[in-house]
């Protein structure tokens, strides 16, 4: 596809859900994928299957929260095809609770990976991308980015925060494109590690509403593949059957 092929596309959070998908499609499409999470041997699995396909591909541990391990993961791709065109920060987990639980070891897992673990990321590429005058972040935020629910808050600020952070430095480059990716619930992994017990019942009426994940896959390419001079500022995907 025109504007996909070739590119040097980062995603984090490859190893299931809406980044493998991502991953396979736009490898489909003729991108150079290169994919980041802590379970390597899913990637493993995930670059042999696309390799296997005919596709472009290859993968690194990552673990976002460290930058020195973000940093390693760029050098890495950089250094194997020559050039960082996409950096998809996704990585994210969501293990929700009432604040009146008290689960502040989860809080701070969900600042760490949601919003240092993006952070990371742009702190990674951003000097590269400005080197080379182009290049495009791409950050997963979410609906949650715009409305807060019971049991969310602060998975909700994390995304709150990830769509600031994209917003500002949208406003702020006029070379590198800047997307914000807002899905709505989505089957993915997502939540599998909830422990409050309400919290995982509602994790399972929105599942009735859910997409697939190819639907958010294609949103991003969709974002990757327009001409240069277009910034797909924001995508929010949403089931028709979501309020
Ligand atoms: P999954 O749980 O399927 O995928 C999450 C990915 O993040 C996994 O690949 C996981 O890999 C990776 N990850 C988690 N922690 C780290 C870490 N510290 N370092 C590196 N990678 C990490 O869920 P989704 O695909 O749904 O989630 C992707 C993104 O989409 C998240 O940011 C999520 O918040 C967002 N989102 C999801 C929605 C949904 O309904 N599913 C709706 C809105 C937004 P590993 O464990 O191998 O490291």
């Amino acid at each position: 596809m025109q504007n996909v092929e070739n590119k040097v596309v980062l995603i984090t959070g490859a190893s299931s859900g809406i980044g493998e998908a991502t991953a396979r499609l736009l490898a489909k499409q003729g991108a150079i994928v290169v994919l980041g999470a802590r379970r390597t041997e899913r990637l493993a699995a995930i670059v042999r299957d696309i390799q296997q396909t005919g596709g472009q591909a290859a993968y690194h541990a990552l673990d976002v929260v460290d930058a020195k391990q973000v940093n390693e993961f760029v050098t890495f791709a950089k250094d194997t095809f020559g050039r960082i065109d996409v950096m998809f920060n996704n990585a994210g987990i969501m293990p929700l609770s009432p604040m009146g639980a008290l689960k502040t070891d989860e809080w701070n897992k969900i600042i760490d990976i949601n919003i240092k673990g993006v952070l990371n990321g742009i702190a990674a590429v951003l000097p590269l991308m400005e080197q080379q005058g182009n290049g495009q972040i791409i950050n997963t935020a979410s609906t949650g980015a715009h409305a807060v629910g019971p049991s969310c808050a602060v998975y909700c600020a994390s995304k709150y925060a990830v769509w600031a952070i994209s917003e500002g430095l949208r406003q702020e480059s006029s070379t590198i494109r800047v997307t914000v990716l807002s899905p709505g619930v989505t089957t993915t992994e997502l939540g599998h590690d909830i422990t409050d017990e309400a919290a995982a019942g509602l994790i399972e009426q929105l599942r009735t509403m859910s997409l697939n994940p190819d639907a958010i896959a294609n949103a991003v390419l969709y974002a990757i593949s327009q001409p240069d001079n277009v910034d797909v500022s924001e995508l929010v995907i949403r089931s028709v059957s979501s309020k």
